[in-house]
């Protein structure tokens, strides 16, 4: 599950019941997700889980278009298959469920309706734009033992955290930069948190600085 940013994962509804993929769970499976088939209890929370570890990714790193339109597009197939289950549940007529069966329905569309409760919040949180569209002049300098270079560039977008920069050497991942504006001056220690190519073929990478400042002035 580790940098998942860009790829995708698949949520749907299964065609023909199977057997719960969760641990020791004698329960039949609703729903597929990433390939496991699982019943409602195990769905809702890993799924809520995954939601929300890659909305904290995407805010942590520099503003990326791509991942948050990627992002956008798994919570509402989420929701969309949450709320499949959920009209599903209320197509069985309930005068001939019994007691207990009538019981688990009413808690399962509980559970579904805090499940979409929950995914509107996230929607809400999810960035719709970049902070700041900018295009700031550095001087970006590698200083590792082996490969000491600077070049001068620009900034393409900025936030609290970092900025995504184009970049014509080559950067890898996890890497230390240092960044210099040229406007000021002043000067940051960054780590590169992606390389890879924009839209126009630019080499770009996005970096977050090491301490927590702020280095763009942003109110
Ligand atoms: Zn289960």
């Amino acid at each position: 599950m580790e940098d998942q940013l860009g790829s995708s994962i698949a949520v749907r509804l299964l065609p023909a019941p199977s057997w719960c993929a969760g641990a020791s769970c004698n329960a039949s499976a609703a729903i597929d997700f990433d390939g496991r088939s699982l019943c409602l209890d195990h769905f809702l929370p890993a799924c809520i889980h995954e939601l929300e570890l890659r909305n904290a990714r995407l805010r942590n790193l520099p503003f990326d278009a791509a991942a948050t339109e990627e992002f956008k597009a798994f919570v509402t197939n989420c929701a969309q298959q949450a709320e499949k289950l959920a009209e599903k549940l209320v197509e069985k007529s309930a005068d001939k469920l019994n007691e207990d069966a009538r019981l688990r329905r009413a808690q399962a569309k509980t559970s579904l309706l805090d499940f979409l409760l929950r995914i509107s919040q996230l929607t809400q949180q999810i960035r719709r734009s970049p902070r700041v569209t900018s295009s700031i002049a550095v001087w970006l300098r590698r200083e590792d033992p082996h490969q000491t270079w600077h070049e001068e560039t620009w900034t393409v977008s900025t936030s609290r955290h970092g900025a995504a920069l184009l970049c014509r050497r080559p950067v890898e991942k996890g890497g230390t930069v240092v960044l210099c504006r040229k406007d000021k001056g002043s000067r940051a220690t960054a780590q590169v948190v992606y390389s890879r190519r924009d839209s126009e073929g630019r080499k770009q990478i996005g970096i977050q600085f090491c301490d927590p400042i702020n280095f763009w002035d942003l109110d």
